[in-house]
């Protein structure tokens, strides 16, 4: 049902689209690139600038001492609290502020935003840009309304999401800054699609395979002992037994695309014998050691040792009917899948809020890949978090990546309304 108080609302937010337009512009002109890190400082300064002017406290955390902070390259967040002045729940819109590069294949200039038809263009504006810009607009928009708002909204521009959030949002939930002591609800605008809310996303886990041989000359191969076929045979492995069995299990994990919905496993890279790059002929050597990078993706029903297990029980099956194999696995990085409960405050609000102002029932989705929530899920222990924003899936990461004006116009309304309700405790 639409609240009456929410229509000033949404009034504000259609009367501040050009607000709203340049809003995203300056954000898009900052070249935030990561790697390695570029502009962070001024930009999230422009964000603080513009939140003080709406009466918010604004604290600057420099994530010194993580991975890629250096002079040149400083890993500044920015943290904008706004209290109403009366008790109630805090509301958090989390953005990164960091972009990847640009690529090929661009006929705008990627740091230009320019305003064509209704879509900005720009590297960042669809991941995330343009929704960080719609959480501004909306809560300026809440806070000038007159409404008595209770308990507190808080904003913040983070580092390093597109690196793992170490930097970023990580940092911060060990500072205590994602915490139930200040933050009661998390909405993450990432491009997952205007008429979606993103419960959460899969596991992953990344490892290092490498299989052992013995070195000899390439016209006595049975002198050696290949490491590349000891490889083939892992592969063959992983072809007769894992991917069947991972096709096999199910999870109730709304993900998107259909293709994710299930555990899946990327070889990586892979790489045996001679380095490549060399000019000239190879030297004939029989390969003495093989390396494969794996990216597993996992679902809620699994656990990340069971995941493990798997994978080292092939190796070490091989290691007893294979002869001469000899392997190492090294872990490289592991995240644990998060998922919200669909019941939970922030997905109810955010999906009325979406019925009310688009007239269709949102898709709970999750996504295939991680971002964020999993820090504010792991480390700050905040389960009450989803991804909504603006965007448009596919666009992330894409040369002439854009974001359309009028979904960031109906994004700000959502998240005005959602951060309302739940502010003012009408979920049900
Ligand atoms: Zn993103």
């Amino acid at each position: 049902m639409k609240e009456p108080a929410l229509l000033q609302v949404f009034q504000l937010i259609e009367k501040a689209e050009d607000n709203l337009v340049r809003l995203c512009q300056d954000l898009v002109r900052f070249p935030t690139v990561n790697p390695p890190g570029r502009d962070y400082q001024p930009c999230v300064e422009y964000i603080g600038n513009r939140l003080k002017n709406s009466g918010f406290t604004i604290e600057y955390v420099r994530a010194r001492g993580t991975p890629g902070d250096s002079a040149d390259y400083p890993r500044f967040n920015v943290i904008a609290r706004y209290e109403t002045g009366r008790q109630g729940p805090c509301v958090h819109f989390n953005s990164h502020i960091d972009v990847v590069e640009t690529g090929d294949g661009w006929t705008h200039d990627p740091f230009a935003a320019e305003l064509i038809d209704g879509k900005i263009y720009g590297r960042g504006t669809c991941d995330m840009k343009g929704g960080l810009a719609a959480s501004i607009i909306a809560v300026e928009a809440l806070i000038n309304s007159g409404i008595e708002l209770r308990g507190a909204i808080e904003i913040s521009g983070t580092a390093d999401e597109e690196s793992g959030g170490l930097g970023g949002v990580a940092y911060l939930a060990e500072q205590g800054y994602f915490s139930k002591d200040r933050v009661d609800h998390v909405i993450i605008p990432e491009p997952l699609n205007v008429d979606r809310v993103c419960l959460g996303h899969r596991g992953v886990w990344w490892a290092e395979i490498e299989t052992h041989g013995r070195i000899a000359h390439g016209s006595m191969p049975f002198l050696g002992d290949c490491a590349v076929r000891h490889m083939g045979a892992v592969i063959a492995e992983f072809e007769d037994k894992l991917y069947p069995a991972m096709a096999a299990r199910h999870t109730k994990m709304p993900v998107v695309p259909e293709g994710a919905k299930q555990s899946t496993l990327n070889i990586n890279s892979i790489h045996g014998g001679q380095e490549e790059g060399n000019d000239g002929l190879p030297a004939p050597c029989v390969p003495d050691s093989c390396r494969m990078i794996i990216d597993r993706r996992f679902i809620v029903e699994e656990q990340l040792d069971e995941v493990k297990n798997e994978i080292k029980g092939i190796l070490a099956s091989l290691e007893t009917s294979r002869e001469g194999f000899k392997y190492e696995i090294r872990d490289m990085l592991e995240v644990i899948p998060s998922m919200t409960d669909v019941n939970a405050p922030v997905v109810k609000a955010t999906s009325a809020a979406i019925e009310d102002i688009l007239g269709k029932k949102p898709d709970l989705i999750c996504s295939p890949g991680t971002y964020d929530q999993k820090h504010i899920d792991r480390i700050g222990n905040l389960k009450d978090c989803i991804a909504y924003g603006p965007g448009i899936l596919e666009l992330a990461h894409q040369p002439d990546e854009y974001v359309v004006v009028k979904d960031m116009i109906d994004s700000a309304k959502v998240m005005a309304s959602a951060a309302y309700k739940l502010l003012m405790g009408k979920t049900e």
